[in-house]
């Protein structure tokens, strides 16, 4: 069983998990009290300390003010803005799957809406039923065997990965974050005070990080492997030897690790996901899966994913969000518990439709000189290097960077795809084939009469 039970430090009976000193009576000049002020300073009203104009002046808090718009969702956004405008835009810009929820799931939600004990606040943490339904998929899918003490649900696994992250680090503990990165993970880091380093593999290593390279960027300061396979933007997938390489290399520096398993079931050509604390069962004690329902289910609408790990872990990420969020949409987690608890049919269905618009895409991509788009095997991402087509003119327009060569090609070929800027890896753009078979054709032709 994947649970810590070391009495005194793990146990669920602590209750509150303290991470430093605990608090004094009275915290000292300057700083906030929780409760009544300490008679020997009374409360005179709003607190003076800091001149009105300079509190003012800092409008933005620094550490919120630092966050980058998510990039993805910009591209999308600018995407569906000229679409709304009229003009024939075509998206690869969305890690979302094109395909209606299907259609047993959205019952379960129709119903969930129409019984009231589902209008009312639930358990923070996640629905009793829905937390068990994610325990017995994990062991079906992944073969781990994990509690229901072990799962907190949350508003997608994004939320999931910001909550692990806010509960695993403390000020300056480094993550070491593969890249090309999805760009939410810096982020996510930087806000629970972690650092993110990064270690580049590009397409020569098929986008796949080494030991020797994680070794090279470990210091006494890493805390947490970030790990991603699928991964989003690249579409790699380690091997099981692969994975059991980077595990062991965990385990010998006691590190933890982070993996995120969101396109577990998105595989192609026969590979093969594997789950690295199934893998390396040594790792099951330092361990956080994060997981959802939207890419598997084309959920992402709905907002339901989920963090599993060590029961104390667990718990302290469930405290935060009894205080930020509460429970995710009760309707939400009732579609979520039918679509986890049913079988992977309407999965199978589209990954066959993404195999082929995969094939489709990266044939007609590598048909454009200067660019070079190696197979994924999994996700719904292609990623090629665009390096062929920069530090030149197109059309009387000088582009240096795939940024602006993203720009160029919605500007003058209304085709939208994300550049590598956006994870860390500028040379690159990202191609979501979760759209329709035709607009693929469609778009990648623009993109070759563009570049011709
Ligand atoms: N992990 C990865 C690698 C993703 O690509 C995404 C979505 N783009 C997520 C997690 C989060 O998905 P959601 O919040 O929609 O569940």
């Amino acid at each position: 069983m994947w649970e810590t039970t070391k009495p005194g430090v793990y146990g669920e009976d602590r209750g509150r998990v303290q991470t430093g000193p605990a608090r004094t009576a009275d915290p000292g000049p300057g700083r906030a009290t929780h409760g009544s002020p300490p008679a020997s300073r009374p409360y005179h009203g709003a607190m003076t300390s800091l001149p009105s104009r300079q509190a003012r002046e800092r409008r933005v808090s620094e550490r919120i003010g630092s966050i980058a718009e998510s990039a993805t969702l910009k591209v999308d956004a600018k995407a569906k803005a000229l679409k709304a405008e009229g003009r024939p835009v075509i998206g690869f810009g969305a890690g979302e799957p094109d395909f209606p929820t299907p259609e047993y799931i959205v019952d379960a939600a129709v119903d969930a809406c129409r019984d009231p004990k589902n209008h009312r606040y639930t358990p923070a943490g996640g629905l009793p039923e829905l937390k068990k339904a994610i325990a017995e998929k994990t062991l079906r899918d992944s073969g781990l065997e994990v509690l229901p003490t072990q799962v907190l649900v949350t508003n997608g696994g994004k939320q999931a990965i910001y909550s692990a992250f806010a509960a695993m680090l403390d000020p300056g503990d480094e993550v070491i974050v593969p890249a090309p990165y999805w760009t939410t993970y810096p982020e996510a880091i930087r806000l629970a005070g972690g650092v993110p380093v990064e270690v580049l593999a590009d397409e020569t290593q098929d986008y796949k990080v080494t030991v020797e390279q994680l070794e090279a960027a470990r210091s006494e300061k890493t805390k947490v492997l970030l790990f991603v396979s699928p991964s989003n933007p690249t579409g790699s997938v380690y091997t099981a030897d692969e994975i059991r390489a980077i595990g062991e290399w965990v385990e010998d520096n006691g590190l933890w690790v982070l993996t995120d398993e969101i396109y577990e079931h998105l595989v192609y050509d026969g590979a093969e996901t594997g789950s690295l604390p199934v893998l390396c069962p040594a790792l099951r004690d330092y361990t956080v899966i994060v997981n959802g329902v939207a890419k598997t289910y084309a959920m992402t609408g709905w907002r339901v994913g989920w963090m599993i790990g060590p029961v104390d872990l667990v718990k302290a990420a469930t405290n935060l969000q009894s205080h930020a969020t509460s429970n995710v949409a009760n309707v939400s987690q009732r579609a979520a518990l039918a679509a986890v608890s049913g079988d992977l049919t309407a999965v199978d269905e589209m990954r066959a439709a993404f195999d082929r618009r995969r094939r489709t895409i990266v044939n007609m991509l590598n048909e454009i000189e200067g660019i070079v788009c190696p197979t994924p095997l999994g996700a719904f991402y292609a990623y090629p290097s665009v390096k062929g087509l920069l530090g030149r003119k197109h059309g009387g327009v000088q582009i240096d960077t795939s940024a602006q060569l993203a720009e160029y090609m919605l500007d003058k070929a209304e085709v939208a795809a994300v550049p590598g800027e956006a994870f860390g890896s500028p040379g690159y753009l990202r191609f979501s084939y979760a759209l329709g078979d035709n607009d693929l054709v469609d778009g990648i032709t623009r993109l070759q009469k563009l570049f011709a």
